[in-house]
């Protein structure tokens, strides 16, 4: 047990995973929370950057309230008139020409790296490394855990997946030098988020592009966090002219409701 947690809440069953405070929050409206007492607080959180449209938006409840009404798991054998909708629209609206959705962004990014190694098995002899940058975040899975350069997980839940090669953000060169016949991929966000916002310039996703096309391997964007129309453009990518192999998202496309999304070109 954490000491805020001490007090009312110390005799609840969940799970300690972070530190919070001794309130419990009841309802969302916009930018505030509203907890038991009522008292209001102003929301800089937003359910950690995904709540894009604020709280309980008309529109996102109205959508929900909708289609929970209607149909709201048909299973993955399936076809629903909501998933290719929402497909051909990330589809059009992107460079990307074929999705597959998730419940999490770890998990967008978890299918990426097994799209990855998959692409290296067949057109790649086996080639399985992809390198990730240091400080980069992109996920809580195992595996995307071990894509992530945050210096506080290196000796967590040991051992990691292998096969990540980490250099530093906005480093060409250290790309060039970690490049072997083992790399299937380089996999990045084009803003870091959790790292404290740091943007991989336009001139380096450019030249990481040249280069990734070059050397007949992936180029991996995560745009979870940036996506969605986050950074003044649909995706970060536009403003450096570059299409990348592998897209994910997050966050933004379900504005609170758990959506993700594995998106690629063929
Ligand atoms: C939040 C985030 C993730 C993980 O998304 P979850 O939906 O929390 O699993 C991955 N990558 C980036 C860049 C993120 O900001």
């Amino acid at each position: 047990m954490r000491p805020s947690e001490k007090g009312g809440l110390s005799a609840s069953p969940l799970m300690w995973t972070a530190d919070r405070p001794p309130t419990v929050f009841v309802q969302g409206q916009g930018s505030w929370l509203t907890d038991k007492e009522g008292n209001n607080y102003l929301d800089f959180v937003q359910g950690w950057a995904v709540n894009c449209l604020g709280h309980s938006h008309p529109a996102l409840v109205k959508a929900l309230s909708e289609q929970a009404g209607r149909l709201i798991n048909a299973s993955p054998a399936y076809f629903t008139d909501r998933l290719l909708e929402l497909a051909r629209k990330i589809v059009d609206h992107s460079a990307m020409d074929k999705v597959f959705f998730t419940n999490s962004g770890a998990e967008a990014n978890e299918g990426a790296i097994k799209l990855a190694r998959k692409w290296g098995q067949i057109h790649r002899s086996g080639a399985r490394e992809i390198i990730t940058m240091h400080n980069s975040f992109h996920g809580r899975t195992l595996a995307t855990m071990s894509a992530s350069g945050k210096p506080q997980w290196e000796t967590l839940f040991e051992p990691k997946v292998p096969d990540f090669v980490k250099v530093p953000l906005n480093d060409i060169e250290a790309v060039q030098n970690a490049l072997t016949e083992r790399t299937v991929a380089v996999m990045l966000e084009p803003i870091q988020g959790e790292a404290g916002v740091i943007p991989a310039s336009r001139e380096y996703l450019s030249a990481l592009r040249g280069l990734t096309s070059r050397e007949g391997i992936l180029l991996i964007l995560d745009e979870i966090q940036t996506g969605m129309g986050r950074t003044g453009t649909l995706f970060a990518c536009e403003q450096a002219g570059i299409e990348p192999d592998i897209m994910t998202l997050g966050k933004g496309i379900g504005g609170g409701f758990p959506l993700g999304a594995l998106t690629a070109s063929v």
